[in-house]
């Protein structure tokens, strides 16, 4: 009967870390991270979460990631945690409804952040953030706890938060999500920053969409939708590793 009820959950959790090491690899090879910025999600049902050790996400192996919990013990696996765990162990503490939490450095974010631009809706995959992107405004790395119930507070009840000078972090309930709704943060802030530049910086020359043309984006990360973009993601990781 133990082994009739542990092996599906064996399985679930090798099926998890397969999809944390790649969607590592994802926000790598997708531009969204160089050497540093990071994947996690968390083990179902408790305060523990996979994390990577302390290199770039495009290196990130399924075998080689930790166990971390939401007081950022390393509670299992051998290495160093990336220094920044606090962003997911306060997110994870503070949001019982996230399962997986994505943070990058993703150049087209960032610039928005430093022109003192908010995310706006201006095409269709922006609809996945209607809501708004709150803006984490302290500049600097999250290495404390206390930052990282900071930056917890500033994300709130949504899906993404800028972070000024420094990238993104997106919290949703599942790893691909979370990975998918990164992607499409940053391809929408690349896409508002070649608008604004076309319309010669003037914020007001933008056409942002309507809250009603939004809601009916809404579905940007339905499953089926994520689906689709995590097996392209996916496919770019893989038929080019970095490394490999
Ligand atoms: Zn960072």
């Amino acid at each position: 009967m133990t082994g009739r009820s542990t092996r599906p959950a064996a399985d679930a959790l090798r099926a998890l870390r397969h999809d944390v090491a790649l969607a590592n690899r994802i926000v790598e090879r997708c531009g969204l991270a160089t050497a540093f910025g990071h994947v996690s999600a968390r083990i179902a049902g408790g305060n523990t979460f996979y994390f990577p050790t302390r290199r770039s996400p495009g290196l990130a192996a399924a075998r080689t990631l930790l166990v971390l919990d939401t007081d950022g013990n390393v509670r299992a696996g051998a290495g160093q945690p990336n220094s920044e765990l606090w962003i997911h162990a306060r997110i994870y503490a503070a949001r019982p409804d996230v399962g997986a939490v994505v943070h990058a450095h993703p150049p087209a974010s960032v610039c928005l952040t430093q022109i003192g631009q908010p995310h706006r809706v201006l095409h269709n995959q922006g609809s996945a953030f209607l809501d708004g992107v709150p803006e984490y405004e302290r500049i600097g790395l999250i290495r404390t706890r206390e930052l990282g119930d900071l930056l917890a507070h500033r994300l709130g009840r949504g899906g993404a938060v800028m972070m000024r000078g420094h990238g993104i972090t997106t919290a949703f309930a599942d790893v691909r999500t979370a990975t998918v709704a990164a992607c499409f943060l940053e391809e929408s802030a690349g896409l508002q920053l070649r608008m604004l530049a076309a319309a010669g910086g003037e914020p007001s020359r933008l056409r942002p969409y309507s809250r009603e043309e939004a809601e009916r984006g809404r579905d940007q990360l339905a499953p089926s939708v994520v689906a689709r973009a995590w097996e392209y993601y996916a496919a770019v990781a893989e038929a080019r590793p970095l490394g490999g």
